[in-house]
């Protein structure tokens, strides 16, 4: 394969440019991502920089060389920068400009004025400094689970060392440039391609992060409850059907809580509407303290929660529920400096080794609940076989009700 550098430099002016744009468009579409903007300018300035290489030869080597490498590693800086705003972390504008302005001050050293190699190290550990910190910028933000951060890193990490490597392998290998005819080596054609090949993955790889994380934000938005942060009812019922799927293949011993706060009309009537979403996130907190991260918490109503205790024994679903109960409580006796002393009333229903249909345990906590409320509120009950009954009795009360009156109607 024969790759004419000439040819390598306008086809990545012209892809950098066209990337750059692109990226900028993807932005104005979704500006909630400020990185892209940043990725964005970081490829135009990159394509600005290559026009001033392409120039060597024809202008000074103030501008081709000198300039030229300034611009390149201020680009790089930008998309350092753009990784930084990606994760919600400052600019740092004297590291923005660090690569440049040293850069600037190595050119004009005359010690290093004829010193090509010395002066290509430096070029070299200043490019893998900002891609490196770019792969670290997004390694740091690991904790937010998009897939293409791991790509990201990858890239960035590869063309890093590959530019860090690229003086000791230029000396390996029989592809140095003789008598200091930079664009006559061989290196220059493989550094451009890799250039090309980096600057296209890496821009679309910019590109999928910020879109898996808009997906990501979309879906978190309407499966999070927005005032307190727990799955809605929406995804409690979801993930609980999940878990219901997974009991049928391996049943384990689980427990169903609802709760519902008490007298919470009366908490909002007496000091707010805003104090009592306050109370609603207290709950949610302390709730969240009170259970393992595996067990599942959810908002299903105004001031009602309930919760999936997967692996629980009946007297560990009591003990939860005794402690959800006590810590919400304690946490809520005051808040903001307000007398709320709000509690809450439990109903727990277990379910050892048969179906798991949450819907039905739900209905059943419901029962429990309700006894919770008659005997008092902030308490704890457990739907017991005479509930079930009871509701048996209930549930089939209003069809022999209703038998009975089209059978009266009838006789009439
Ligand atoms: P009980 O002890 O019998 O459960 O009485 P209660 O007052 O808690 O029950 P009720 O169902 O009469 O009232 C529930 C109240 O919860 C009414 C509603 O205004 C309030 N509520 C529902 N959602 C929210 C919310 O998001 N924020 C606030 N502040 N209040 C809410
Ligand atoms: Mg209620
Ligand atoms: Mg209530």
């Amino acid at each position: 394969m024969n790759l004419d550098v000439n040819t390598l430099f306008m086809v990545t002016i012209y892809v950098e440019a066209i990337l750059g744009l692109l990226l900028l468009f993807a932005w104005a579409q979704n500006m909630a991502i400020r990185a892209v903007a940043w990725w964005g300018f970081g490829h135009l300035i990159r394509a600005a920089s290559i026009v001033l290489f392409g120039m060597y030869g024809s202008a000074p080597e103030l501008i081709t060389i000198d300039l030229a490498n300034a611009l390149l590693f201020t680009a790089f800086a930008i998309t350092w920068t753009g990784a930084r705003v990606f994760d919600g972390r400052p600019v740092e504008p004297v590291y923005l400009v660090t690569g440049a302005v040293l850069w600037l001050l190595v050119c004009r050293l005359p010690l290093l004025t004829d010193a090509i190699e010395m002066r290509a190290m430096i070029a070299s550990g200043i490019i893998t400094t900002y891609t490196w910190l770019t792969a670290y910028e997004f390694w740091r933000g690991r904790n937010e689970a998009l897939v293409s951060r791991w790509p990201a890193i990858f890239m960035l990490f590869a063309h890093g060392a590959l530019f860090l490597l690229r003086t000791p392998l230029a000396a390996v290998l029989p592809w140095s440039p003789t008598n200091n005819d930079i664009f006559g080596s061989v290196w220059l054609t493989v550094l451009s391609f890799e250039a090309l090949l980096f600057t296209i993955s890496i821009a679309f790889i910019l590109l999928a992060m910020a879109k898996e994380r808009t997906e990501l934000r979309h879906r978190t938005a309407a499966m999070v409850d927005p005032l307190t942060g727990i799955p809605n009812r929406r995804a409690f019922l979801q993930e609980a059907g999940v878990i219901a799927k997974r009991h049928s293949s391996n049943p384990r011993p689980t427990a169903v809580l609802l709760v519902d706060l008490d007298h919470f009309k009366t908490i909002n009537d007496r000091f707010g509407h805003a104090l009592g979403d306050r109370v609603l996130e207290i709950f949610a907190a302390t709730t969240l303290e009170s259970v393992r991260t595996s067990d599942l918490i959810g908002r299903i109503g105004g001031e009602e929660f309930a919760a999936v205790l997967s692996d629980t024994s009946s007297e560990r679903a009591l003990a939860v529920a005794e402690r959800i109960r006590e810590a919400f409580a304690k946490a809520a006796q005051e808040v903001d400096g307000r007398p709320v002393c709000a509690t809450v009333s439990i109903g727990v229903v277990h379910c050892d080794g048969e179906v798991l249909d949450v819907p039905e345990l739900l209905a059943q906590a419901d029962q429990a609940l309700y006894c919770a409320k008659e005997n008092g509120r902030n308490r704890v009950e457990i739907a017991s076989l005479e509930m079930l009954l009871k509701r048996k009795d209930e549930a089939q009360a209003p069809s022999t009700t209703a038998l009975a009156s089209t059978a009266s109607q009838s006789a009439a």
